[in-house]
């Protein structure tokens, strides 16, 4: 079966098709500036050209009809008709506590999700609106929702539960969610399978570092702590997101700067995180280059950002009393070997020892500890796509 996922954002949205059963990637692309003058698709079909089109698309509906069209089109498609596409795989980031696991997009459950809106105003309205216009175009076709959130909803009371009144729990749900789900999912599991080991006797370690980034205790194939919070916001320093800070600092700067708390929280997404210190860039490429010329706001920056990785690694193999395996993965945990090793000459007390030749390589899953290392690090590339595709089949 030929399965269309979908992620869905305000103003852009990716897609992939997958063959289910072979889990080929058929086409890929992107439609950006939904609703905004200049809109363009790209479109690659597996093996060909990358195509980028400019073409109006005032809604999302029109975006996923041109997402539809490319697929379709007589040259470059990669099917005859929409009969061939067996289901719709939707990203959807907060699942709130109405969502343990992926679900079947019924009246009942697009209900569901927009209970969740609150907890996430940028990203759940947006994922809605894409279902929605899926569900316009392909009124036939089954479509499902996987959620970001719904992998940590294992995390016991003593992790999800913040030192806030239990009134604002009770009657907002403001507790910890985590994000990336599918990624840390996805990663943990595929770490058994390669070490061929049973995913409910691991305890696995997942640090998921792109752009947005948090780590994971997985304890016995099950989420049991995970960094981020009610929102994506809180955990580790990340590219323009400032990560844990001190909640004090918000009412310092609102008065400092004279900001409103929508300021403020724009400071925290926006302007802070390795950006932030380094004044420079969110892309560690750039801070990495910038370190060779010298500028030492970009190696403060970089530093901040390992010393979190490491403190929470540490925090993370005490939650779970021990580690067997850590895993890095996304756009740095995959191709940063420097930040790799710089985290992992933290982890010597835990006998980890990280062979410099298999740190070096790229875009593999690849074991790079050395074989008399205590713990076994990992790098494994995420592919959250096919991640959704496998639960969509699942639920099909
Ligand atoms: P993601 O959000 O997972 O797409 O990750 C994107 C981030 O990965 C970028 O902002 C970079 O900071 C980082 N990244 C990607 N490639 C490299 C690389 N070769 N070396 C260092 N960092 C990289």
């Amino acid at each position: 079966m030929n399965i269309l996922v979908i992620n869905c954002g305000s103003s852009s949205l990716k897609y992939q098709l997958i063959n289910s059963d072979t889990e080929a990637v058929l086409a890929k692309g992107l439609c950006e500036r939904i609703g905004i003058d200049g809109s363009q698709i790209t479109y690659q079909p597996a093996g060909g050209e990358k195509e980028v089109t400019v073409s109006p698309m005032p809604t999302h509906t029109q975006a996923i009809q041109l997402v539809l069209d490319a697929l379709k089109n007589e040259k470059t498609g990669v099917i005859k008709s929409l009969d061939e596409v067996g289901a719709v795989g939707h990203r959807v980031v907060h699942g709130g506590e109405n969502f343990t696991a992926s679900t079947l997009l019924t009246d009942e459950a697009m209900k569901a999700i927009e209970e969740c809106n609150d907890l996430a105003p940028l990203h759940n309205p947006a994922n809605l609106i894409g279902i929605r216009a899926c569900q316009e175009l392909m009124p036939d076709t089954p479509m499902v929702a996987v959620f970001d959130t719904a992998f940590h909803q294992t995390m016991p009371e003593e992790a999800y539960l913040y030192g806030l009144p239990y009134e604002y729990y009770e009657k907002y749900k403001v507790r910890r969610y985590g994000f990336h789900g599918t990624s840390h999912s996805y990663v943990s599991k595929r770490a058994a399978e390669i070490l061929g080991k049973d995913y409910n006797q691991m305890k696995t370690i997942v640090c998921h570092l792109g752009n947005g980034a948090s780590i994971s205790a997985v304890d016995g194939g099950k989420s049991v702590e995970t960094s981020m919070g009610l929102t994506p916001l809180e955990g580790l320093v990340m590219g323009t997101r400032s990560g844990d800070i001190d909640p004090a600092i918000m009412e310092f700067i609102a008065k400092k700067e004279n900001l409103d708390i929508t300021g403020v929280m724009n400071v925290l997404n926006k302007k802070s995180g390795v950006l932030g210190i380094s004044k420079l860039s969110s892309d560690f490429r750039d801070l990495e280059n910038a370190v060779a010329e010298g500028n030492e706001l970009a190696q403060k920056a970089l530093n901040v950002f390992y010393h979190r990785v490491v403190k929470y690694i540490g925090a993370y193999i005490a939650v779970m009393n021990g580690v067997d395996t850590i895993v890095f993965t996304a756009g740095l945990g995959e191709n940063d070997k420097v930040m790799r090793k710089t985290v992992c000459a933290n982890l010597e007390y835990m006998g980890i020892k990280i062979d410099d030749e298999a740190n070096g390589k790229r875009g593999e899953e690849i074991v790079i500890s050395t074989p008399d290392s205590r713990v076994t690090v990992m790098v494994i590339p995420t592919n959250e796509e096919l991640a959704i595709a496998r639960e969509t089949l699942a639920l099909v």
